[in-house]
């Protein structure tokens, strides 16, 4: 790739939100449509990635947890690559690129290589799980806390969620499927009560959406006997138990 004009591309960490193309920014909707160098992972929905236009390049790096296709560091490598051939990247991300998305990497990688880089935030999976759900993650009388985890790391039963989850806070566990027995196992240990309800938010924001409720001594099962599949978001704490709002909207969309 020669760049006799040696332009250097513009990175753009782009959030693609949830699944739902609706639920993407004016800017990021604006960027997808006019891409020519389209860099996307799995998560990103393919009504969004229909949206690109004809004759642009599209490069998938979809991940999955046991198999990666391309490494990040090749991922980031090939940003760079591109830009410094003078190629502006549109390089799409589910939900938000800052929150597990990695995006940070791919910035620093890109910055150090004298690429530059903007950040299109996005509708992170947190908040596309709870409107689609009805699930509020804050409500005055069950939460002024909420925290993010990952579910799915490197030394799940080093970390400290001591304090995450509990009576008054919301505690949302990304990437949290396979862990899910082992996650409760955690949280009981912490002290969190066996009966905390909890949710289980599999495709949220897309047609296919399933929504699952328990408790959390039950969290295991609730998601192996559904046969729940990433992606899923698992939310814990009292506004996971508060009144089915969501039955409650269909019955009044029903209505209508
Ligand atoms: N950057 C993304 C998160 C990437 S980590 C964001 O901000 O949303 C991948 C995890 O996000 C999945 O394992 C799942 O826990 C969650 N996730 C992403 N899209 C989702 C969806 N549509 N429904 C439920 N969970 C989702």
């Amino acid at each position: 790739m020669s760049n006799p004009s040696s332009r250097v591309g513009t990175v753009f960490l782009v959030g693609a939100g949830p699944g739902d193309p609706d639920l993407l920014t004016l800017r990021a909707a604006r960027l997808v449509m006019n891409a020519r160098v389209l860099v996307h992972d799995g998560l990103v929905d393919p009504a969004i990635l229909a949206m690109a236009p004809k004759g642009c390049r599209m490069i998938s790096v979809a991940k999955q947890r046991s198999r990666h296709t391309m490494r990040q560091e090749e991922i980031n490598a090939l940003l760079v690559r591109e830009a410094l051939a003078g190629n502006d990247v549109v390089r799409l991300k589910g939900g938000d690129p800052f929150v597990f998305g990695r995006g940070g990497e791919e910035a620093e990688d890109c910055f150090a290589a004298g690429v530059p880089v903007q950040v299109v935030p996005g509708v992170s999976a947190a908040m596309g799980a709870a409107a689609s759900a009805m699930i509020p993650l804050t409500h005055r009388e069950s939460a002024s806390i909420v925290s993010f985890v990952a579910g799915q790391c490197k030394g799940l039963t080093d970390q400290n969620w001591a304090g995450l989850a509990g009576v008054g806070r919301t505690l949302v566990i990304y990437m949290g499927v396979a862990t899910a027995d082992a996650i409760a196992e955690k949280l009981m240990a912490d002290g969190l009560a066996p009966d905390m309800p909890v949710a289980v938010i599999e495709n949220a924001a897309r047609p296919q959406m399933r929504v699952l409720r328990g408790a959390l001594a039950g969290l295991g099962s609730l998601v192996s006997d559904n046969k729940v599949k990433s992606p899923a978001l698992i939310v814990i704490g009292e506004v996971a138990g508060r009144g089915d709002m969501m039955e409650l909207k269909q019955v009044l969309e029903a209505c209508q």
